[in-house]
């Protein structure tokens, strides 16, 4: 159409509409910065026949190349070419529609000093996974907010409680005592909805801090005490799918924004089809297009437009609230071409940030599918550097609860640790015993005190990033098949009016205190203990129910030993491990600080781990 045509057709749409029926509601984008790598922004604008109008910039560094309409009047996404020249400070963007005239200042900001070169979390740090609405309660005036439709209710399992960032900033001492360096925080983004709204994985406001929380601000400041306190923040972001209430939902910008159906159709959950060289088209459709809950809507990345508004998203949340880190929930379930053009879109700003990926598959081979730099059979790359090593977590919750066996018990470990060359890089998985959506790993272990903290040493000494639940520190316990609510109890102590507090030690058990305490001491060691962080890895076939294996580099060496047996102290002849012994001539035991000389043979007490330090 030439651009006169145009014009005068404008101007007639325009001209039909009185001036009241068009509104400017919304534009997100709500800010953008100077100096970003990627030239491009696209702006969502939002109001009320605002199609309609013709939008102008006249600012110098910014190029308004081209307006996009879909068949919803309501919506203009503008694609701005940001140029060397554009200084921070507003620019204004003119809706014109007939007699009406919309100015709107628009912002740019200054980047944070160093922001592009931020670093991401990586496995010299020990990651600790809180569920805000469940952790502590910072202030009960947030706990009902106007607006928010669901309200408190603490004695429902599955309704809010009220915790909140106040909460999680009240006890940064609490987790930097332990030894915690970074917090992976489920979702804090607003989920307004009449129920559920507490777990954050239905997303109503993809760029505001749900009030129930607090402020965008107080995200912000939360993670500037925890930088100050020397602990990295993760933030828990989801592409896969938003909130049935989701303004964006209830006024669809196109009929393909979403996955639609006659009747309601669940994902089949088989996360393996996506790259199953043999995944039918019918179970593939229905595994990436299905709907993961009644109240979730299944997002269509391959719509342009939402694909690009999800990538600014990340990158906007990445810029304004100084993240380390990002969590991907559902990785498999959103179109993997998306998520390698995210990933890539993301460390193209922050090369030296890192994301982790929730994989959430049995097998090795499914989850190394979805972990950057793995060589795919397909070509596939994820650009997702992190991915949760699930096959280790099951291990992990089953291992010491069973006999010895050729594939079984302690042996579960040796084969998991065997298929690590499947992986792009294995000192990126994130290794945890259970997490916000599984058991926790006490009642995994059928509440033997032995075996948690057999789990516990593997975890914090294997390859890859350890990450612990909040509250397996103090043997939470919970089943999953009872429902979510059961394995995200409140964190006892952290509302006003709890009976106890045991964020103090005074007021914990002497069981929980042992675990604590334990805990303690194996992270502090881990945190100074750099042949953990990056060290090689090598074990030995297990024998008569006991496993072992070593962390070792040129100058470091560590020895960790399980032995499994109920009742049987067990001798491990050192002659067998002499390769990776040689240089030494004694060990400290890492848990009583004790001496070790080798002459023949290392002793470990019945279901006991064994953690020595090689010493020259
Ligand atoms: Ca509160």
């Amino acid at each position: 159409m030439n651009k006169l045509l145009f014009l005068i057709l404008s101007v007639f749409i325009a001209n039909s509409l009185s001036a009241e029926d068009i509104e400017l509601k919304r534009i997100e984008p709500p800010n953008w910065w100077v100096g970003m790598k990627n030239p491009n922004l696209q702006l969502l604008v939002y109001g009320k026949n605002i199609a309609k109008t013709t939008p102008e910039i006249n600012h110098p560094g910014i190029e308004l190349k081209e307006v996009k309409r879909t068949d919803n009047p309501n919506y203009l996404f503008l694609n701005l070419t940001l140029k060397n020249e554009l200084q921070a400070g507003n620019m204004t963007i003119t809706f014109t529609g007939g007699e009406k005239k919309i100015l709107h200042e628009y912002f740019f900001k200054k980047r944070r000093e160093g922001s592009a070169q931020r670093k991401g979390f990586d496995a010299s740090e020990v990651m600790y996974l809180l569920m805000p609405d469940r952790f502590a309660n910072g202030d009960t005036l947030n706990d009902n907010m106007p607006g928010m439709t669901e309200k408190a209710d603490r004695n429902n399992k599955n309704g809010r409680h009220g915790g909140d960032i106040k909460g999680i900033s009240n006890h940064l001492d609490y987790l930097k005592d332990l030894g915690i360096k970074s917090l992976w925080i489920n979702p804090v983004v607003e989920n307004n909805n009449p129920e559920f709204s507490y777990h954050g994985y239905a997303i109503t406001n993809f760029y505001k801090t749900d009030p129930r929380y607090g402020t965008n601000e107080d995200y912000v400041k939360l993670i500037k005490s925890c930088h100050d306190k020397g602990m990295k923040v993760v933030m828990d972001m989801v592409f896969n799918h938003c909130s049935v209430h989701h303004w964006f939902i209830r006024d669809l910008p196109s009929d393909n924004w979403i996955h639609q159906f006659d009747d309601y159709t669940r994902s089949n959950f088989r996360a393996a089809t996506t790259f199953d060289p043999y995944a039918s088209d019918y179970d593939q459709e229905r595994m990436l297009t299905g709907w993961f809950d009644v109240h979730m809507t299944d997002l269509n990345q391959k719509n342009k437009n939402l694909a690009t508004y999800l990538i600014q998203n990340s990158i906007w949340w990445i810029e304004y609230a100084d993240l380390d880190g990002i969590r991907v929930d559902t990785q498999p379930y959103s179109y993997k071409e998306f998520l390698s053009q995210w990933g890539e879109a993301i460390f193209k700003e922050y090369p030296n940030f890192n994301v982790v990926g929730e994989s959430w598959l049995h097998k090795e081979a499914f989850v190394a599918y979805f972990q950057e730099g793995t060589k795919n059979f397909d070509g596939y790359n994820s650009h997702i550097p992190s991915v949760t090593d699930f096959p280790m977590k099951y291990a992990l919750s089953s291992a010491f609860n069973e006999k010895d066996g050729w594939l079984e018990g302690i042996a579960r470990f040796y084969y998991v640790h065997g298929q690590d060359f499947l992986y792009g890089d294995p000192q990126q998985l994130l290794v945890f015993a259970d997490n916000h959506d599984l058991d926790r790993i006490y009642s995994s272990l059928k509440n033997n005190f032995a075996s948690w903290k057999m789990a516990m040493a593997l975890m914090l000494t294997t390859r890859g990033i350890p990450c612990i639940y909040y509250g397996t520190e103090l043997l939470m316990e919970g089943l999953e098949h009872d429902g979510h609510g059961f394995i995200r109890e409140d964190f006892p102590g952290g509302w006003p009016n709890d009976p106890r507090n045991a964020f103090n030690k005074e007021e914990r058990t002497a069981r929980e205190n042992a675990a604590y305490e334990y805990l303690h001491k194996l992270i502090k060691w881990r945190n100074s203990r750099s042949v953990i962080h990056s060290g090689k890895f090598k074990h030995f076939i297990p024998e008569n129910n006991t496993y072992v294996y070593f962390r070792y580099s040129d100058n470091e060496c560590t020895m960790v030993a399980f032995n499994n047996n109920p009742n049987e102290m067990k001798a491990l002849d050192a002659i067998k491990y002499k390769e990776c012994l040689d240089p030494y001539t004694y060990a400290i035991n890492v848990i009583t600080g004790e001496p070790v000389y080798f002459m023949d043979s290392f002793t470990i007490p019945p279901k006991s781990v064994l953690i020595l330090d090689f010493k020259k």
